[in-house]
């Protein structure tokens, strides 16, 4: 049986639904989690669906979670959306289900759950839910509000349709929900604007960029210079395409270091793949958007290094 239709079948057998993604979420885990919700609660009333997991942060005006208690996982269904390994899952509960389902575009290096449904070339895990929508039209129902959430997801993961895994398809796909009844330039205008903060740090970093002649960059988020900011490391998703947007760089780091010590490291490459470099250092991700960690200025002295390495090698300019 058709994967799609087998996660289909296996939401029509369970009345409790919990929906979890991944911590730190970005738009393509709260709307793939909120859309495929909205879409369950639409089409099976009588079910109970919650979505689950830690503080959205500046995201709220996507989704809120849902409050739920251990007990309410008796005999549930878990989903998991956007989220490749089970350490990144946010909300430990999601263990205590009866069925646990994964829905991710990540590639599947570390895989769980009962029933996997994983496609690394998709634009987005909010791409995939409206592509499970789609294959079971005659059965599901779209609110408008899942087709705002998905829609959002697929603007997130894309840089509004600039990366590579920008396909006719998500571009298809993208179309048929603007059709919905929703405020899209209202939701474009919150995915852009940032707080002035930010947009003060924007000027440091572009200051302070370690530029290499092989088009690798990098630069250093302190403690110190955070706090200087006001800032927390939730807020640095705003910062991390800001390298990219400089003719000749191809690939660059972001090194956020962390109020316990040793630093988040935020991987990304306009051609070069660079999930090998974050696989060896406690990391992993897709090919071309990978996170990782460095103890110290030692081990991010080294990721520098492999970052000029697939930069020269790769010379794609
Ligand atoms: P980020 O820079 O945090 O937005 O991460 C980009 C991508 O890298 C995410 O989509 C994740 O798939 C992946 N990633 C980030 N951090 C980790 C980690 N510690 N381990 C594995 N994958 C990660």
């Amino acid at each position: 049986m058709p994967i799609k239709q087998e996660i289909i079948d296996v939401i029509k057998e369970y009345q409790t639904i919990m929906i979890h993604r991944h911590q730190s979420p970005d738009p393509d885990a709260l709307g793939s989690q909120g859309g495929l919700a909205d879409i369950i609660r639409r089409t099976y009333p009588d079910k109970k669906v919650y979505t689950v997991g830690g503080e959205v942060g500046d995201l709220s005006y996507l989704n809120t979670m849902d409050n739920v208690t251990n007990e309410m996982y008796q005999g549930a269904l878990v989903i998991v959306t956007d989220t490749a390994n089970a350490p990144r899952i946010s909300g430990e509960q999601y263990s205590l289900g009866e069925k646990l389902i994964k829905i991710d575009h990540h590639p599947d290096d570390e895989p769980y759950g009962d029933i996997s449904w994983v496609e690394p070339s998709a634009s987005s895990t909010s791409e995939m839910i409206y592509d499970l929508y789609e294959a079971n039209s005659e059965e599901l129902v779209m609110p408008s509000e899942a087709a705002r959430l998905l829609y959002a997801g697929i603007v997130g993961d894309t840089g509004r349709f600039l990366y590579p895994a920008t396909t006719a398809h998500t571009l298809e796909v993208a179309s048929k929900l603007r059709r919905y009844d929703f405020d899209a330039a209202k939701l474009s205008r919150f995915m852009d604007e940032v707080d002035e903060k930010i947009a003060r740090l924007t000027g440091y970093v572009y200051d302070n960029l370690i530029i290499d002649d092989s088009g690798a960059a990098m630069i250093i988020l302190s403690n110190e210079l955070m706090q200087e900011y006001d800032i927390e490391d939730s807020d640095t998703h705003a910062l991390v395409p800001l390298p990219g947007r400089i003719h000749g760089i191809i690939s660059w780091g972001i090194f956020v270091e962390q109020p316990l010590g040793g630093y988040r490291v935020r991987l990304r490459s306009k051609g070069p793949v660079i999930n090998g470099i974050a696989k060896r250092h406690h990391g992993g991700g897709h090919p071309l958007a990978s996170g990782a960690k460095a103890v110290d200025k030692e081990e991010i002295e080294v990721i520098f290094q492999e970052l000029i390495t697939v930069a020269t090698e790769a010379a794609i300019f």
